[in-house]
């Protein structure tokens, strides 16, 4: 079992005394940066002039130049997009990485694929919240917390384990719980669950669904409410209480198909792209081309993502969620 973490098991003094600086202020940064400072902690925020800059002014957070803040700061947290990190890591924020110093992360890629190496004398950790930046304020403003992964790459001070459960319990993590992991366990299996699951494969699962119904002749409206709408009624029942949870609520017709269809849905060819996904992750393969993507200015990712803005299940989901009083802003 993974070992876990709790309230009683971090001590946020650790913290006291010492300055964060939060580098980004995007979905991670904005979520983690007000709780950190909810929690009595004291942060600055490194950006560059822009639209992040004055989300942050406006929210009261003090903010700087990038290399300005990690100057000012003991710990530095990287929450800029994985794909720049490298870049701005070694003009901005190396250069002021006095001995000590706490480097860290909210997903494990760029260290354990390379694009950053880190100087012998600091500290290397994580604290990756296992839910989107908004969840991660939210629930720390109910008085709850979303769970989080940490790991320590590099311990130099002696004390990076403590920092790791400090800052955890800073964002309200140690309210909900914190396990332990490694850089490489986190971004593979962080990298596979995006890929395989969570993202890719529910996309494509709805997108298969979607087009045999309206293929077969049936109103792209049905379709929509069948194979999209309620995917997140099926999923509440799993989060709450796992499959068998689920299947205690649906009826016993839906019951039967799903255990006898699903496994052919996801049948052996299934298994085996997944199989080289996973392989694809492990050896490199998908971070170098995820870099060279971004060296030529995303051809491929700009293509696929206008693609499927254009389907017409965006269209018609557009239509549908209209006719709902809830989706009303
Ligand atoms: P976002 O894309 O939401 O935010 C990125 C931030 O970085 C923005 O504030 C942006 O500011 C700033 N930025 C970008 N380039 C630069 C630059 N050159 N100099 C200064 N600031 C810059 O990132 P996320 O919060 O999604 O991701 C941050 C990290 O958290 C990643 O490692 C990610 O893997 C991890 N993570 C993300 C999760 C999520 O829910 N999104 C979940 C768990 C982990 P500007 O407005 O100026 O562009
Ligand atoms: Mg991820
Ligand atoms: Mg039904």
């Amino acid at each position: 079992m993974m070992k876990k973490y709790y309230e009683a098991d971090a001590d946020l003094g650790v913290l006291k005394g010492k300055k964060i600086a939060v580098i980004g202020y995007g979905s991670q940064g904005r979520g983690q940066s007000l709780n950190l400072r909810d929690s009595g902690l004291d942060v600055v925020i490194g950006l560059r002039p822009g639209r992040s800059w004055d989300a942050a002014t406006k929210d009261g957070m003090k903010v700087m130049k990038v290399a300005d803040a990690v100057k000012a700061a003991d710990i530095i947290q990287i929450l800029l997009p994985d794909e720049h990190q490298g870049a701005v890591f070694r003009s901005e924020i190396l250069p002021h990485l006095a001995e000590n110093k706490c480097l860290m992360f909210s997903h494990g890629f760029n260290i354990h694929f390379g694009q950053i190496v880190p100087p012998a004398n600091v500290d290397v950790i994580m604290v990756a919240p296992k839910g989107p930046g908004f969840m991660v304020r939210r629930q720390y403003e109910e008085g709850k917390g979303v769970p989080a992964l940490i790991a320590v790459q590099q311990d130099h001070t002696g004390k990076a384990h403590k920092i790791a459960l400090a800052y955890a319990k800073g964002i309200g993590a140690t309210r909900a719980v914190v396990l332990e992991t490694s850089f490489r366990e986190e971004t593979e299996t962080d990298l596979f669950g995006e890929q395989a699951v969570l993202c890719g494969g529910m996309t494509s699962l709805i997108k298969a669904g979607f087009e045999t119904l309206v293929d077969a002749g049936y109103s792209p409206e049905m379709a929509y409410l069948e194979v999209l709408h309620e995917t997140k009624l099926i999923v509440d029942l799993i989060y709450e209480g796992g499959l068998t949870n689920m299947r205690k609520y649906i009826s016993n017709t839906a019951q039967y198909g799903d255990l006898t269809r699903g496994p052919r849905v996801i049948g052996p060819e299934a298994y085996e792209a997944m199989q080289e996904i996973l392989e694809e992750i492990q050896t490199g393969q998908f971070a170098r081309e995820w870099m060279l993507e971004n060296m030529v200015n995303r051809p491929m990712f700009n293509a696929l993502t206008k693609a499927d803005e254009e389907h017409l299940i965006e269209e018609v989901g557009k239509e549908v969620r209209g006719m709902m009083p809830q989706f009303k802003k």
